[in-house]
């Protein structure tokens, strides 16, 4: 049909000096090339200014006050539904909630039953029967079973994406990371179907409270030449989760922004004419994602009890009264070019009780050693104690709280170990003064 028009318009054309002739000719013969090889892929370009909206956590201000501005704009979007919150009637959705968002042509999307961190291997195994329980929860309120999905916490993890293929889902939506580190107010990778999984498909803007319409303006304005903004967002506004909040002002300027500016905004699952399903995307992130995890250590040969750990030393455990014992707090932590350490913000560091000793707080200090086959940055917190009495004198427990982070091919981002630590007692025998130490 297409061959046969064409020849009409090389017909019409004839009488035309012969240079032009052919060169019409040729670009003919392109076009039909070219239209025979969008029909034998079946895939079409994204129009420039397509933006994908998504919101996560069935909160309820986005039954409330997006969905309707939404409308009013013509703008299709995806809300992720997850059951985590929704026993707060007050600030979450219900699944009538969800039902009435699918009623008004939205797509509803699955962000699993509890919201669990799905990048370790343990939730990851489970997230098939969670889908399921969604599923099932949004089959009895009459909603079709989702084709969408959006990792919670935008955590991903092997088992979890193995998981989600097997269940047959089309889309998934990651964060921005690991392109740009959490919290951080820059522009995100951009979704470019050829280029990525259609299961890991990136977060171009992740709706924070520190946004303004500059900013957003920057992360829209990218989406041409076939490549897609994807926009995150939770609650408008999010009371309880205020770190993603995003203020009611805010958001009616952003849906504003792109209505004056002719943007089409669509439904997550409204990108399957871009994606070739026969020719699967070159990701190196499911690349990665496909690789079995090691869950057997933390890291290269390095034992998790080996990468932090904390000592009570003192030098000498029986004084003569009125002799001081000195007692050093050391915390050792590895020296390792995969792993970072410290103490864990905001917990408690508590130092052992001295009960019976006068304390006199020296310089910390700081020194390098080696135990075992590992090096060591250990830290020291110096005390002088002098006994008050004579008998048995204890030297309390203290206890140290804090994380390690192991850089970690297997999950996306960094792996996060929690340590609490505890020194064991020590005890101190002070002997009277006239009395030689046995
Ligand atoms: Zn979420």
């Amino acid at each position: 049909m297409i061959f046969a028009e064409a020849s009409q318009i090389q017909c019409e054309v004839a009488g035309s000096p012969t240079g032009r002739f052919f060169a019409l000719l040729r670009m003919t013969g392109w076009i039909l090339a070219l239209a025979w090889a969008s029909a034998a892929l079946g895939v079409e370009r994204a129009p420039d200014k397509t933006v994908v909206l998504t919101f996560d956590d069935a909160v309820k201000s986005q039954v409330t006050n997006v969905a309707p501005l939404l409308t009013e704009y013509g703008f299709s979007a995806t809300f992720f539904i997850t059951q985590r919150w929704m026993d707060d009637q007050v600030r979450f959705m219900s699944w009538e909630d969800a039902a009435a968002l699918h009623g008004m042509g939205f797509e509803i999307g699955n962000h699993t039953w509890t919201h669990d961190d799905f990048g370790k291997a343990e939730a990851g195994a489970r997230l098939g029967a969670e889908l399921v329980r969604v599923e099932r929860e949004l089959a009895r309120v009459g909603v079709p079973r989702p084709v969408s999905f959006a990792w919670p916490g935008n955590s991903l993890g092997p088992e979890a994406l193995a998981a989600l293929r097997g269940a047959g889902y089309r889309f998934a939506r990651r964060g921005m990371q690991p392109e740009v580190k959490y919290g951080e107010i820059v522009p995100g990778p951009l979704y470019e179907p050829g280029k990525h999984d259609p299961l890991l498909i990136p977060t171009s803007g992740d709706g924070y409270p520190g946004w303004t319409l500059e900013h957003f303006k920057r992360v829209v304005d990218r989406a041409r030449d076939g490549k897609i903004v994807v926009l995150q967002f939770h609650g408008v506004p999010d009371e309880a989760h205020p770190w993603v909040t995003t203020p009611l002002e805010r958001f009616r300027e952003y849906m504003a922004y792109l209505n004056q500016e002719g943007f089409r905004c669509v439904a997550l699952r409204e990108v399957e004419p871009y994606i070739d399903r026969a020719h699967a995307p070159d990701d190196p992130l499911a690349e990665t994602l496909s690789r079995p995890r090691e869950t057997a250590s933390v890291g290269p040969a390095v034992d998790k009890n080996e990468v932090l750990f904390i000592k009570a030393v003192v030098d000498k455990v029986i004084v003569n009264e009125g002799e001081p014992v000195m007692l050093e707090l050391q915390l050792w932590r590895i020296i390792h070019k995969d792993i970072a350490s410290g103490p864990f913000r905001g917990s408690g560091i508590k130092l052992p009780p001295t009960e019976g000793f006068r304390v006199e707080d020296l310089e910390p200090t700081q020194f390098e050693a080696k135990q075992g086959q590992q090096r060591y940055q250990v830290s020291v917190n110096r005390k002088r104690l002098y006994p008050t009495r004579t008998g048995v004198l204890r030297i309390g427990s203290w206890h140290w709280e804090g994380i390690a982070l192991f850089a970690n091919a297997a999950t996306i981002g960094r792996k996060k170990v929690r340590y609490q630590l505890d020194a064991e007692p020590i005890e101190i025998r002070v002997v009277p003064a006239s009395m030689p130490k046995p």
